[in-house]
């Protein structure tokens, strides 16, 4: 049976390591780390992740700058207000809340952001930089499975990795990052040959395709460790019924398989939460300069 990469547990662990490493800063700081989430417009599922994130941040000691603008803002309004957050010296971390309403071009106001602040590391530059292996704010979800990775002590390096799906926020700085960490990497894609035999060649499958139950025990070899980055909702069963959540992996199949597994959900969703605020804390200890923060972590 697959051992389980619980991602809630260790997020709540991290969570205690950041609120004792901002208590401990705050005299040396003068003040707490500030994070700022731009939401626009009335998207429920972000209004519900926005929510998370904000009580994240208060359990941490992280100060919360939401800025809730209505869908009809224009770009000009939002490029003012992410110049404001660039400046103010409260904040060290600016989001910009994904999905955008119709007609924001959401590339040019994650452009906008100073990259310093960048907490998604969305930014250009710092998806450079993490080509190059500067140092810089990584992408929350690759850094999240990479930190799970590291915490349950699963050595990549040498490993035959196989990053199922090539998307600039999930796909792509995973394979960067786990080819910084010495793994062979492979990415799949929508246009892949034979998938499925490059998944049983792989001892590590990270499956970030957004195909609900894409995979299942056909893609599996004994021994696999498997990273489910898949996240969905499926239809309900009955009236009143919220439908439960799947990924991109059949994991009933694959857990008598595989010799760790995330599941979903509580794998790598919360752990997506807590990077956000590891590199929000990140950012305010380079500004005051305090030691590094989690420096083990990628
Ligand atoms: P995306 O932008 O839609 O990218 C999907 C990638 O998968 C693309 O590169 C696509 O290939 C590839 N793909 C699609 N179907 C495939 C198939 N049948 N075989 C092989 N590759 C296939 O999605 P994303 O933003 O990367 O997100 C992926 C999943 O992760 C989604 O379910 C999303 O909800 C979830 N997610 C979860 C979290 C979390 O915190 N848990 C965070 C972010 C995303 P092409 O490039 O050829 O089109």
């Amino acid at each position: 049976m697959a051992l389980r990469l619980d991602g809630k547990a260790l997020a709540a662990q991290l969570e205690r390591e950041l609120e004792a490493r901002v208590r401990a800063g705050l005299g040396q700081a003068g003040r707490p780390p500030g994070l700022a989430v731009i939401r626009v417009g009335h998207d429920p599922a972000s209004a519900v992740y926005v929510a998370n994130k904000e009580r994240a941040c208060g359990r941490v000691g992280i100060r919360s700058f939401a800025t809730h603008q209505p869908a009809d803002t224009d770009q000009q309004t939002l490029l003012k207000t992410i110049q404001q957050l660039n400046r103010n010296p409260a904040v060290d971390g600016i989001l910009l809340q994904l999905p955008l309403p119709r007609g924001l071009d959401g590339r040019a106001l994650l452009l906008a952001i100073d990259p310093d602040k960048d907490v998604d590391g969305l930014h250009p530059l710092n998806l450079g930089r993490l080509l190059r292996g500067e140092q810089g704010p990584r992408s929350c979800t690759p850094a999240g499975v990479m930190a799970l990775l590291q915490r349950a002590g699963i050595a990549l390096e040498g490993k035959r990795a196989l990053v199922v799906g090539r998307s600039i926020l999930v796909g792509q700085p995973m394979a960067l990052m786990l080819q910084q960490a010495n793994a062979t990497v492979t990415v799949a894609h929508s246009c892949t040959v034979d998938l499925l035999a490059r998944c049983r060649e792989a001892e590590l499958l990270v499956v970030a395709a957004g195909r609900p139950g894409l995979l299942g025990a056909e893609a599996i070899s004994p021994g696999t460790v498997v990273v489910d980055v898949g996240i969905h909702r499926q239809p309900a069963q009955r009236e009143g019924d919220r439908g439960r959540l799947c990924g991109d992996v059949r994991a009933g199949e694959v857990e008598t398989l595989a010799s760790h597994l995330t599941p979903v959900p509580g794998g790598v969703g919360p752990m997506t939460v807590v990077m956000l605020l590891v590199n929000t804390v990140r950012c305010w200890a380079r500004s005051h300069a305090l030691d590094p923060v989690l420096p083990e972590l990628h």
